[in-house]
């Protein structure tokens, strides 16, 4: 099998369909900003990490949980937003990231801090995604998440400010734990989006038992893409719909062994799905909260899974077509991946 060195594998040109722009904050600016928005750094570099990142498997959710809490404190004001939307786009580049999909949950930012709302939140962080095309010859486009666990009410309420938005929103996205969220009950808000011209992806089949989900969220709610989506291998019937559908996956290998949806590397179905004739694709997810870079999932499923320069090229023309950004701005890159 052909080597890819790191620096190979930083080297090739990527698309990133599956980025949570409110935990793709960069280290260096998490610990540089979170002494100046009341929360005291720990002495040692090992206990600032531990206080922010997610670095081996999860085993005690709520510690992981107080994590994304540390960092969503950070962001605290419109100018960090726009500066954190800027380094996003700064990081993906220099990780060989051309066609770049950022997504994020207005109710997540806007909770705890009440000096921003929806709209200043949106403001800030396209402004920072602005700025760094004006930098970075790339595509990029945001996606508005709705959290499954808030009521139906509020979640009316962001899919209307997505709607509003929907010249610098690409798509709707619903997020957050499956067990107990049935996705079934947002399908009106899911059409009221499609019809309003809005892409749908949902995070779906991620955890062990949630296949049966990936179909409703198809079926019932329109999904054009599935959020991980992995746990179908389990579930022949539906990877069959999916197979069919040609309804690419948002696959995130390191993200899913972190969150132990697979217990290791080697158990991960990424290539057993490829071969099954599934649309695959390799994402990031977290790469702030994980101290990841996409090239990273690229080194893991080298070495674990044997994956190829072909590979990659294959999972990125898949990506690349399943983009949700415009076809004008999309094919200004269209030349570095075909
Ligand atoms: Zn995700």
């Amino acid at each position: 099998m052909e080597k890819l060195y790191s620096h190979n594998i930083r080297d090739l040109i990527k698309v990133d369909l599956h980025r949570h722009l409110d935990c793709s904050v960069r280290w260096s600016t998490l610990i540089e900003l979170a002494p100046l928005v009341g929360i005291p750094l720990a002495d040692t570099v090992q206990g600032q990490k531990d206080q922010f990142l997610i670095t081996g498997p999860m085993t005690d959710l709520g510690s992981v949980l107080n994590k994304f809490l540390n960092a969503q404190k950070v962001l605290a004001s419109e100018e960090i937003l726009t500066r954190i939307a800027y380094e996003a786009c700064e990081d993906a580049f220099n990780d060989g990231i051309r066609v770049l999909e950022l997504r994020y949950a207005p109710t997540f930012i806007a909770d705890g801090h009440s000096e921003l709302n929806f709209e200043k939140i949106h403001r800030s962080l396209a402004e920072g995604v602005l700025l760094a095309k004006k930098t970075y010859p790339m595509a990029v486009g945001l996606i508005c998440i709705v959290q499954r666990i808030k009521s139906y009410d509020v979640a009316a309420e962001v899919v209307d400010f997505a709607i509003d938005k929907k010249g610098s929103f690409v798509a709707l996205d619903l997020a957050d734990n499956e067990d107990g969220f049935d996705p079934k009950i947002f399908a009106p808000l899911f059409q009221k989006a499609k019809k309003a011209g809005l892409h749908l992806t949902v995070h779906s089949g991620e955890t062990p038992n949630s296949a049966p989900w990936v179909k409703d969220s198809i079926e019932i709610l329109g999904a054009e893409r599935i959020g991980h989506g992995i746990q179908i291998i389990n579930d022949p019937a539906v990877l069959n719909f999916v197979k069919e559908k040609k309804i690419p996956l948002e696959i995130c290998p390191i993200s899913n062994y972190l969150t132990q949806s697979f217990k290791t590397y080697e158990e991960h179905p990424i290539r057993k799905l490829m071969e099954a004739g599934v649309q695959v694709t390799v994402n990031s997810d977290d790469p702030g909260v994980f101290a990841t870079t996409l090239s990273d999932d690229y080194e893991v499923l080298h070495r674990v899974h044997g994956f190829t320069k072909a590979d990659f090229a294959r999972c990125n023309q898949i990506a690349f077509n399943a983009s949700f950004i415009s076809e004008s701005e999309k094919n200004q890159f269209k030349k570095d991946f075909f």
